[in-house]
């Protein structure tokens, strides 16, 4: 099958064409990241102080265009305009936050050498990969590409960004704005295309792929770029749980795992999709959360929008009928509630935990919550998923206890997606919710790779590494290891 030269996105409120964009092909992609190859070796070794400068001065050029970024993302996504600004200005603070920490985080570190290298000066610097290619999804198109673009280019790597096919537009306006600030030409690429543009970037002299999206396509993505032995960081799909212990502020619990579910459509990969809720406080938080729910709408200008990927429309239905199928009790809507474009909310209880509703993403405005006897099932529950990205517990004594023995990579205490919005904390999951780390310190670090230098600062007359090692140097070593263990 040939490939397309170009392709179209379209406003998924009304379906009509909005934009038709360049299919970038695997020769182009590969030009993209020798040009980029070249920049990222100026940028590299320009000074940290240089890097923070210019990435600050994006950071404000950022500022000054949310509202055009804003109109942007809501004609690709359909979501409510408060929610684009909202999804920039946590992006805004993760390229300012990279900024100004990268010298401290990736600065040359003093080690010490140990008694037994007394002799020797130890230190370990990290180096930018080169170029950082970086495969982004549609729910949040500039939040989360933005955890890597921005920490690997405050790392000292050129950038070349695959966006969501659903998504291209704002992705082409994220490069164009940093090519208008950047002098060195080609820092920041953008390859618009589809599945095959990103297959190819995979496939290409990368020196690491930061790729967000479903974990079926992480599956593709890292077995491609192990032939390569390219690195990967994997953001990927979730099924998070809320915990509601009996000593929760049940209110306060019920908006907010609402909101957590239903907001952007529920496409939010680490929204609520599950809630475990105590049997003695179940009724109050069922009664208070379906009551909200109800006051709930998704239209073009309602609550949240449409689905923003038709398929995705399926899914959502497949889930709900698999758990009304499996003996699903509706609180508020049911399987009418999913439309062509648009999904009202869903809020199901009783649901089958071997229920696709419990064991896949579903990625819509559905929220299935179970009665659970104590914090114990609760915890057991939330941890039998084959994901691991967030969760949010509500309790007012023991919510760090119970966070600390959650498997996932983020939990929010009496709050919902919290984490995301710190921008000196790492963002990721584990098991098939990805590996590797965004934001923080920890992001920072991953878009580099140690060095260790290990140099002589004064010669003794023992030496290890050398054939003329005598056997006095070998009781030396053999006596000073008793002594010190
Ligand atoms: P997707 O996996 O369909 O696509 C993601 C990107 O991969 C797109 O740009 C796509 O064109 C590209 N792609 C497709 N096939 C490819 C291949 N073989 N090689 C390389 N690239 C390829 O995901 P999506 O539908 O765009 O995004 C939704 C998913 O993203 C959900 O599962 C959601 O949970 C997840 N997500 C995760 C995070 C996180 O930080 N963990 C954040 C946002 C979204």
């Amino acid at each position: 099958m040939s490939t397309p030269a170009t392709f179209d996105s379209h406003n998924p409120a009304t379906g009509e064409l909005f934009a038709t964009y360049r299919n970038t092909s695997a020769d182009e992609v590969n030009e993209a990241v020798a040009k980029a190859h070249l920049a990222g070796q100026l940028w590299g070794a320009s000074s940290f102080a240089a890097r923070k400068s210019l990435l600050l001065q994006w950071a404000k050029l950022l500022t000054k265009n949310i509202d055009e970024m804003a109109a942007l993302i809501c004609s690709e996504t359909g979501k409510p305009t408060s929610d684009a600004i909202l999804e920039i200005t946590l992006a805004i603070e993760h390229v300012a936050w990279a900024a100004k920490h990268a010298e401290q985080v990736l600065g040359t570190q003093r080690r010490p050498s140990g008694l037994l290298m007394l002799n020797m000066k130890s230190r370990v610097e990290r180096s930018p990969y080169g170029v950082v290619g970086v495969i982004g999804p549609w729910n949040y198109p500039i939040f989360t590409p933005m955890g890597s673009i921005g920490y690997a280019l405050a790392a000292g790597n050129a950038v070349v960004f695959k966006p969501s096919e659903y998504t291209p537009g704002i992705g082409q306006w994220l490069a164009d704005s940093f090519a208008e600030i950047s002098h060195i030409p080609n820092l920041f690429i953008c390859i618009p295309g589809l599945a095959d543009t990103g297959r190819a970037l995979t496939q290409s002299a990368v020196g690491k792929i930061a790729f967000t999206g479903s974990t079926a396509t992480a599956k593709k993505v890292a077995a491609a770029a192990a032939e390569r032995m390219t690195p990967t960081v994997l953001e990927c799909g979730g099924k998070d749980a809320v915990i509601v212990a009996d000593d929760a502020n049940i209110s306060r619990a019920a908006e907010f795992a609402l909101w957590s579910a239903m907001s952007n459509a529920g496409q939010t990969c680490i929204g609520a999709e599950r809630v475990y809720v105590v049997e003695s406080v179940a009724d109050r938080f069922l009664d208070e959360i379906s009551a909200m729910a109800r006051n709930i709408r998704a239209s073009s200008d309602g609550n949240y929008g449409p689905a923003t990927m038709p398929s995705q429309i399926g899914v959502i239905r497949s889930h709900v009928l698999d758990a009304q199928s499996h003996g699903a009790t509706f609180l508020v809507g049911g399987p009418e509630s999913v439309g062509d474009r648009f999904v009202q909310p869903i809020i199901m209880t009783n649901v089958a935990e071997n229920s696709t509703a419990m064991t896949e993403e579903t990625f819509g405005p559905t929220l299935a919550i179970n009665r659970v006897a104590n914090i114990s099932e609760a915890i057991a529950k939330a941890n039998a998923s084959r994901y691991g990205l967030g969760a949010s517990v509500w309790s007012r004594r023991n919510g760090n206890k119970i966070a600390s023995q959650l498997q996932c990579g983020m939990v929010s205490v009496n709050s919902v997606i919290a984490f995301a919005a710190v921008a000196s904390v790492p963002f990721g999951g584990v098991k098939d919710s990805g590996n590797g780390r965004i934001h923080g310190p920890e992001g920072l670090m991953e878009f580099t790779y140690p060095r260790t230098v290990v140099s002589e600062s004064f010669r003794i007359p023992i030496a290890f590494t050398t054939f003329k090692r005598t056997k006095f140097v070998d009781k030396f070593i053999r006596k000073a290891i008793e002594l010190l263990h």
